[in-house]
C-alpha cells in the first residue's frame, strides 16, 4: 500500500471509546458484544460523517473552495455535520434536501432545526425523485457567477475520499484491539450510502486483519447494496494502492431489517432502541443504528454467531432524529 497522501482535518480529540455491552450480551444469551462509540465523534452531535468529512473538507480547502454543498434527506445527519464542519472552518454551506412523502415542513425538528441553528446559507428542496447532483451543480454554478468556489460532497459523503475516514477507523479499531488484547471477529454496522462499510473493509484488508464486516441495510436490497459497496471498496483500494483482487465475497450485507423502506419504522427497530436504552443506557436512532441493532439481535437469535465470538457494533450516531419520533417509543407501544 502507498502511504495515504490525502490531507486530513481533525474534528475529534483522540479515539472514540470501545465499551463492553455485557448486560446486552446477557439479555440476548449471545456472543461477547462491544460498541464503538462513533456517536461521540466531534462536530455537532457526532456520528460517522465526521470521519469522512475530515478528508473531504481537507480536500475542499486544498482546492481553494469557500463553500461546501451537499445533499440528503430532511433529517440528514450528513447535512448537519457538513454544515458543522463548514462553520468550524469558516466556510459557507448550502444544502439540497429531498422532499419527504409527507411534504416539506419548514418547522420539522431534529436535524432540520439544527440546519437553521447552525446557519446554513441556503436550503433548496427538490422532489424526492429529483436529481440531487444536478441541483447541487446548479447552486455551484450560481456561486461561480458571484466569484465564489464550491466543493460538492455526494450523498452521505460516500466517495473514495470520504471512505478514507473509515479506513482510518479500521486502523483505530485494530490498534484498540491490540492494546486490549481483544481481537474482533465481526464488526456490525448500518450501511446506506456505503462509505462506512467500504472504508472499514478496505482498512481491515490493508491491515491483513481477519475481522469481517457485516453491513445491515437501511434501504436497498442485498444484491444492490453489496454491488454498491464493492464498487466503493475497489475505488478506495485503488486510491491508496492496495494490491490484489477484491472479490465480491469481501462484502456482506443483510437486507431483512430494512422493513417497508428507508426511514420507515419497524417493530424490530423499536425493540432494539428500547433494549439498548434499558440494558446499557445508550441511545440509538430510528433510521440507522436502530435497524442495525435489530439486525445484530436478529442474527444472534438465528444462531449466526458462536458463543466465543467477539462482535463489535459500530454506533454511527444519529440521535437527533430520535426526538422527531417520540410517539414510537411511548409506553403504549410495549
Ligand atoms: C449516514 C449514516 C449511516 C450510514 O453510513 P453510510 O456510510 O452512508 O453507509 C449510518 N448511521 C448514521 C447515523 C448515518 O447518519
Amino acid at each position: 500500500m502507498k502511504p495515504i497522501r490525502y490531507e486530513r482535518r481533525k474534528y475529534t480529540t483522540g479515539n472514540t471509546p470501545i465499551e463492553r455491552l455485557d448486560r446486552l450480551s446477557e439479555a440476548l444469551g449471545g456472543p461477547t458484544i462491544s460498541i464503538k462509540r462513533d456517536d461521540l465523534l466531534g462536530l455537532t452531535a457526532g456520528g460517522n460523517k465526521t470521519r469522512k468529512l475530515e478528508y473531504l473538507v481537507a480536500d475542499a480547502i486544498k482546492q481553494g473552495a469557500n463553500t461546501l454543498i451537499t445533499c440528503g434527506a430532511v433529517q440528514s445527519n450528513h447535512c448537519r455535520l457538513t454544515l458543522s464542519a463548514a462553520v468550524r472552518e469558516g466556510l459557507a454551506c448550502q444544502l439540497v434536501l429531498s422532499e419527504p412523502e409527507t411534504g416539506y415542513n419548514p418547522l420539522a425538528s431534529g436535524n432540520h432545526l439544527l440546519f437553521h441553528l447552525l446557519g446554513t446559507e441556503k436550503i433548496k428542496v427538490i422532489p424526492s425523485d429529483g436529481d440531487m447532483l444536478a441541483a447541487m451543480e446548479e447552486l455551484a454554478q450560481a456561486l461561480k457567477q458571484d466569484g465564489r468556489k464550491a466543493y460538492l460532497i455526494p450523498v452521505g459523503g460516500s466517495n473514495e475520499v470520504g471512505s478514507l475516514g473509515y479506513m482510518a477507523c479500521a486502523e483505530e479499531i485494530e490498534q484498540q484491539a491490540w492494546e486490549t488484547g481483544t481481537p474482533y471477529d465481526y464488526v456490525v454496522t448500518a450501511t446506506g450510502s456505503g462509505g462506512t462499510q467500504a472504508g472499514l473493509i478496505a482498512g481491515f484488508m490493508a491491515r491483513q486483519s481477519s475481522t469481517k464486516v457485516i453491513g445491515i441495510n437501511v434501504s436497498r436490497d442485498r444484491a444492490s447494496q453489496e454491488a454498491k459497496v464493492l464498487e466503493l471498496v475497489r475505488g478506495t483500494a485503488e486510491v491508496v494502492g492496495l494490491e490484489g483482487e477484491i472479490l465480491p465475497s469481501a462484502v456482506q450485507c443483510e437486507d431483512q431489517y430494512v422493513g417497508p423502506g428507508y426511514a420507515v419504522p419497524t417493530d424490530e427497530m423499536i425493540e432494539a432502541v428500547q433494549l439498548l436504552a434499558r440494558t446499557e443506557g445508550i441511545l440509538l436512532d430510528p433510521v440507522y443504528t436502530g435497524k442495525a441493532m435489530a439486525g445484530l439481535i436478529g442474527m444472534i437469535r438465528e444462531g449466526r454467531f458462536a458463543k466465543e465470538d467477539h462482535v463489535l457494533f459500530l454506533h454511527t450516531g444519529g440521535s437527533p432524529a430520535l426526538y422527531t419520533a417520540p410517539h414510537l417509543f411511548l409506553p403504549a407501544k410495549n
